[in-house]
């Protein structure tokens, strides 16, 4: 044990210049995750139950996993009681000034008015949106207390205007939910918290229970069994759920140039391997001296060492890695093809290098933005894309919580135009109906 404990924490090197394309690759692979269908196995019959027996399956699954016994009702309704939101001042101000930001910047998202557009004379497509009517959030963690989960995931929720949001979060063994999260529910109007996790409180989300109002999408992150649930039941036709997008470990990558200050790269690396020994962080170093990269690696050896959690970050570091580039072009075509969670750029010229970004989750720009005011309190989200979704996926946004709905409103004039493409293609498809349906108004018009 005094062994390992002694051992360098340090990522392992690679340069471009040596390196091969496949060699590469194979390095920035993300740590592979456990088979999906043994969870599946497992996650499948605990919905099935929830579905048929409702509450009091839903009820039984949190006396066995939570360990909470005392619970008989595995809801709790706005209003909630002060008494279990009771908080440190010190606390409340920073749930709130987090809120406000968070509010600010994902009211800034919501469209003005409807896109209205005249394709052609008398011919006028529209979009607008709304929002979806009950969504269900899903906080983690029995024993972790993540207020920030349920703020992310809850103000733009509250923003939207989603009538309904119903929260839920595994309850501690004494029954009860950690305050912080309470206040948050509080906060954005919650209608009320379902005190289960797991496979069995996004079942009851998904389909609805005596107690547990039935939602139109799930959002959250979550371990594997929340994920596969989620996947199980935005599947089911019969649920008529959706969901936000696939979830994997926290991810970072750092782009950081001789400019950089090497304890404040180190800092970085490290609150995102602290996530999980799942976790995977990527160092570009682009152009630095022997010197300089050593610099960064004592740093990332001394911080860890000071963490609690240096056993977690042991772990993640072991398959963590640096790249040694000569450019920032070099660096961005490795970081666009990685797709990371978080980028991280701490460069000299960080803004400009803003421009070449492709695929990435959330950019923090400078080296005065740790990534850790991100996770909190800047405003941006923190639910993101990981495992290289970021190429197709984006994060949580006010999107996540509206649906766009399309409207076409034509004259006579405007049928007139554009009559004959709709009949001849409707011929082509063989489709008379569809065709008639044009032909008989042009011919009303005749009249
Ligand atoms: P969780 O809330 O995701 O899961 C708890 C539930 O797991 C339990 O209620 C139980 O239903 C289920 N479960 C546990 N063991 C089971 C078993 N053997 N069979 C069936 N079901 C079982 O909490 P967690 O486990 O602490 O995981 C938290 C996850 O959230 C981690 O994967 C972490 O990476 C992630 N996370 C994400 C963020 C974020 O992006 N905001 C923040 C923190 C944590």
């Amino acid at each position: 044990k005094k062994e390992v404990a002694a051992e360098k924490i340090t990522m392992k090197v690679y340069d471009m210049a040596t390196v091969s394309a496949a060699g590469l690759d194979e390095a920035l692979k993300r740590p592979s995750q456990k088979s999906s269908d043994a969870i599946l196995k497992i996650v499948t019959p605990i919905i099935d139950d929830v579905r048929k027996n409702g509450d009091k399956a839903v009820l039984a699954y949190t006396h066995k996993f939570e360990k909470a016994t005392s619970l008989t009702s595995p809801v709790l309704k706005a209003p909630f009681p002060e008494s279990l939101m009771r908080l440190p001042p010190e606390t409340v101000k920073a749930i709130d000034v987090s809120f406000e930001n968070i509010r600010k910047f994902h009211a800034a998202q919501k469209e003005e008015k409807p896109l209205k557009v005249e394709t052609m004379p008398g011919v006028v497509c529209s979009r607008f949106s709304r929002p979806i009517e009950a969504v269900g959030l899903y906080v983690p963690g029995g024993t972790a207390v993540l207020p920030s989960t349920a703020l992310m995931l809850g103000v733009p929720a509250m923003v939207a205007g989603c009538k309904k949001i119903v929260l839920a979060s595994p309850p501690r063994a004494d029954g009860t939910i950690t305050p912080e999260i309470v206040y948050v529910a509080h906060k954005i109007g919650a209608e009320s918290i379902v005190l289960a996790g797991g496979a069995q409180a996004v079942a009851a989300m998904a389909y609805g229970t005596e107690s547990v109002s039935k939602v139109d999408k799930i959002l959250g992150p979550g371990n594997q069994f929340v994920t596969a649930a989620k996947m199980y039941v935005s599947n089911d036709t019969n649920a008529g759920v959706s969901i936000d997008m696939p979830a994997g470990p926290s991810e970072v990558l750092v782009i950081a140039d001789k400019d950089a200050n090497p304890a404040f790269v180190a800092s970085d690396l490290l609150s995102q391997a602290e996530h999980g020994v799942d976790s995977q962080v990527v160092l570009i170093a682009v152009d630095l001296s022997d010197a300089q990269l050593a610099a960064i690696e004592d740093e990332v050896h001394k911080q860890a060492m000071a963490l609690p959690r240096v056993d977690i970050v042991r772990g993640s570091i072991a398959h963590s890695l640096t790249v040694r580039v000569r450019t920032v072009d070099e660096a961005m075509e490795i970081s666009n093809k990685y797709a990371p969670e978080h980028l991280i750029l701490q460069l000299k010229d960080a803004e400009a290098a803003v421009d070449k970004v492709l695929n990435a989750g959330s950019v923090f720009i400078g080296e005065w933005t740790p990534e850790s005011v991100g996770d909190y309190s800047a405003g941006v989200n923190h639910s993101l894309p990981t495992y290289g979704y970021a190429k197709q996926y984006s994060g949580v946004n006010l999107a996540s919580f509206v649906k766009h709905i399309t409207s076409s409103n034509l004259t006579a004039e405007g049928l007139r135009n554009v009559g004959e493409a709709v009949m001849q293609l409707a011929k082509v498809e063989e489709l008379e109906a569809h065709r008639r349906a044009v032909s008989i108004r042009l011919a009303h018009m005749q009249r």
